[in-house]
């Protein structure tokens, strides 16, 4: 079974859809028997996922859209980055 470093060390190529089928099943095995790395990934999922779409929501924003959802996802984003 993979060591919780080395699942760390694949989190960003998991999230990028970059792991073959292999590495997968190895990733899943472990995240469904570690809670550390479970939540680890979960958090990187949620503040990726933030990232593209406040980045999505730039342009409208450009052009003088009031859009509620910008300041809510500022705000989740904030949230998800404590040290940022
Ligand atoms: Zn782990």
């Amino acid at each position: 079974m993979l060591s919780c470093k080395q699942v760390a060390d694949r989190a960003s190529a998991l999230i990028d859809g970059e792991l073959s089928a292999w590495e997968l099943i190895q990733i899943r095995l472990h995240l469904a028997m570690c809670k550390g790395c479970s939540s680890f990934i979960d958090q990187l999922r949620k503040t990726d996922h933030l990232t593209a779409v406040a980045a999505e929501i730039d342009e409208p924003l450009q052009h003088g859209a009031e859009d509620g959802r910008y300041t809510e996802i500022l705000s989740m984003l904030r949230k998800e980055q404590p040290r940022g």
